[in-house]
């Protein structure tokens, strides 16, 4: 703060989806310092990615000129990437050359082989601006609706349950609501490191007297806050979730107004979890009988009573079946449609929730009209002015499959544009997705840095960091936020905006963006449009004086409305649909071989697929390398230490790690995050989907621990 600085810049942090509002300290055309901004969401506190998490920036591996694979270099998926070592593998090209071989070779591909040959990722880690016009670009230059992005690794599952349950895939109720709850469902999260400012908000309430209810096979720090943990048995929430409801039932505490007047389907959710009793459910998840009684109890008699989760529900073969779980437990308590209650599924990256508005998803335009919703096909065939294809697209798994189908498949992908999104990281069993990048005809990828996507790339295009552009992103609050350029982007990168109109200018589209930055504004206005009703009072104009607006947002001068479905649902029949769930085991279950459950996640200090934060001087000193966490129970069953470097292997990769001892972690499973290039835990996951949101099973492998 008492710095001197050159000047200071309002935006908004680049990590997390709390979407804590910050100001960019900038002196010599660097950013010196972050400072937390007094934000709806965030009152001037940031946590540690937020404050220290901005050096990558200026990190002299960002790439600064246009690249192109140099002739006859093999895609060598199999090894493991080098960040920053590209020099044999590429060489230096124009804008002028890189952009019309990227976009020459895509057109070519399209008119060789349809439509269908054809497949973008765009980025929750881009603006919303950047997010409509990516999929505007897919839909109406590639020609099919084969568009998505990690919103299919993150939340699809929960978003295709609330979508059929309470017909909207946002929150309902803000985390700060947590202020008004007496009771604090938390499922299959662990705030402290995914979401950290909200779970200052949490710890808030517990002192105030709020109880928290920390569910998760895998205790973490909330838990010293929590009046009760449930750490019931990994892959056994939806016997856990349907013994609570089943108690609800059981001990009279239904609210029978709530169902009678806003809820459908209710005998059927009543019969089915008639079987799922608490006595029965105990010795399958793992928590007694009496310990869930009195969490349904607590839950259903309190005044206000709140869940949030995360991707340890998610990310399962069940994802959607848990989702319609949590929904049919607020419902039969009644405990959604008013201040400190409801549903809120936590927004990992800043903008996912953004992005999926802004429709980057492949089977919904923007504000999640149906693509083959035959008025909603009408409207945006009007809206832009072209024929659009009317069949949903392939999700990112799907994607990879179709790049390794037969050459006589119709649908067989052969090129794709990736924009800030790192695949050859995120997505499950990486040698399949790699292998599947590899064998792609022709891949461009738009980022910042030489990511593990690009180095299988044929154009790799220099592309803005967060600070370096303006434009929006809406956090997991529904917040539409506002973050103004700080920087220039560094030697010959651009501004990603620039470069999606680049590329559509030479696959033939005629657009015309004015204005400064690439016609920010007027992207955004065009956005505001085709969302109808939701952002319609959030002009940009008015972004600029407040910084940040809720949503659903009707007129100018309507303040946004923090808490939804306070009179009635979005759904056809404006009521709550209620779908029971039944037990499905994971794909994979551990056995003699494999007798290990692989669970994986996130740290506090780094983001994703690490390319930023382990670039990020600070958070990479704080954990410089690749951990796995396992209880001491199982470290001493195996002889091993803390400290120790083991091979974890699943049946589809392994990795070298270190030991780390963290009791949390339950017995029989061991933790690894992602985050690690030369550790990458991806490589053992398994790509089994959700048949609803699509979703990969990340949370439950099976593999085996060696030493050595
Ligand atoms: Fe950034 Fe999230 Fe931390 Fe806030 S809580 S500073 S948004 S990473």
């Amino acid at each position: 703060g008492s710095q001197i600085v050159d000047r200071k810049v309002d935006s908004v942090c680049p990590f997390c989806g709390v979407g804590c509002l910050i100001t960019y300290n900038v002196k010599d055309e660097k950013i010196v310092s972050v400072e937390g901004r007094d934000g709806p969401a965030n009152h001037s506190r940031l946590c540690v990615k937020g404050r220290f998490g901005f050096d990558y920036a200026h990190h002299p591996q960002r790439l600064t000129v246009p690249l192109i694979r140099k002739a006859g270099v093999p895609k060598a998926y199999g090894d493991t990437p080098r960040p920053g070592d590209w020099h044999e593998t590429f060489r230096e090209a124009t804008w002028d050359e890189a952009l019309a071989l990227a976009a020459g070779k895509l057109r070519s591909l399209r008119d060789t082989h349809g439509k269908k040959s054809l497949a973008g990722f765009g980025s929750a880690k881009g603006s919303n601006e950047e997010a409509y016009l990516f999929q505007k670009l897919v839909r109406t230059g590639f020609g099919s609706n084969n568009v998505d992005h990690c919103t299919r690794l993150c939340h699809a599952s929960s978003v295709a349950a609330l979508l059929e349950g309470v017909g909207s895939g946002a929150v309902s109720n803000q985390v700060n609501d947590v202020e008004h709850a007496e009771v604090i469902l938390i499922i299959g999260s662990n705030p402290t490191a995914n979401h950290p400012v909200a779970a200052t908000w949490m710890k808030n309430a517990a002192k105030r007297g709020a109880k928290i209810v920390l569910a998760d096979p895998r205790i973490t720090d909330l838990g010293k806050h929590a009046w009760r943990t449930l750490q019931f048995k990994a892959d056994t929430d939806v016997a856990m979730l349907n013994a609570l409801i089943h108690a609800v039932i059981d001990e009279g505490l239904v609210d029978e107004e709530f169902i009678r007047n806003r809820a459908s389907n209710y005998e059927a959710l009543r019969d089915n979890v008639k079987g799922y009793s608490p006595e029965a459910m105990a010795p399958i998840c793992g928590i007694p009988a009496g310990t869930l009684r009195e969490v349904a109890r607590a839950f259903a008699t309190a005044k206000g009573a709140m869940i949030l989760w995360g991707m340890g529900i998610s990310q399962h073969v069940h994802g959607t079946d848990n989702a319609r779980c949590l929904i049919a437990l607020v419902t039969v308590t009644g405990q959604i449609g008013k201040p400190g209650s409801g549903l809120h599924p936590l927004r990992g990256q800043n903008n996912v929730q953004g992005a999926s508005d802004a429709g980057l998803i492949p089977m919904m335009f923007p504000n999640y009209q149906r693509v083959d919703n035959a008025s909603a096909h009408a409207w945006f065939e009007d809206f832009w002015h072209t024929k659009l294809d009317e069949k949903p697209g392939y999700t990112v798994v799907e994607i990879m499959h179709k790049a390794l189908a037969p050459d006589s498949d119709p649908h067989k992908i052969r090129g794709m544009y990736i924009m800030g999104e790192n695949p050859a990281m995120s997505d499950p069993d990486l040698n399949h997705a790699r292998h599947a990048l590899a064998s792609l005809e022709h891949l461009v990828v738009q980022d910042i840095f030489m990511t593990e996507t690009a180095w299988l790339a044929d154009v790799v295009l220099p592309a803005s960091a967060w600070p370096e552009k303006t434009g929006t992103v809406s956090n997991t609050d529904r917040m539409v936020q506002l973050g103004k350029r700080a920087l220039d982007p560094p030697g010959q990168a651009k501004a990603d905006l620039w470069i999606i109109q680049e590329i559509a200018h030479r696959m033939g589209l005629q657009w015309n963006y004015e204005g400064v930055e690439s016609g920010v504004a007027a992207v955004y206005d065009e956005m505001r449009l085709a969302m109808h009703a939701a952002i319609k009072g959030i002009t940009w104009e008015r972004l600029q004086r407040e910084s940040s607006v809720t949503y659903p947002c009707l007129a100018e001068d309507d303040p946004g409305q923090p808490t939804v479905f306070i009179e009635n649902f979005p759904t056809a029949t404006g009521r709550v649909k209620l779908v029971p769930a039944d037990i499905i085991p994971a794909d994979e279950r551990p056995d003699a071989e494999y007798p290990f459950v692989l669970i994986t996640g996130r740290q506090l200090e780094h983001w994703h697929t690490g390319s930023m934060t382990r670039r990020a001087t600070v958070l990479d000193a704080l954990e410089p390398m690749a951990t796995a966490s396992m209880c001491q129970a199982d470290l001493g069953k195996l002889g091993l230490e803390a400290g120790d470097v083991v091979t974890i292997a699943s049946r589809r990769g392994e990795v070298a790690i270190h030991l780390r001892r963290d009791d949390g972690t339950p017995q029989g499973a061991v933790f690894v995050p992602f985050a690690y290039y030369e550790a990458a835990a991806n490589l053992m996951t398994n790509a089994a989907l959700d048949p609803f949101g699509k979703i990969p099973e990340f949370k439950y492998c099976a593999v085996c621990i060696q030493r050595g």
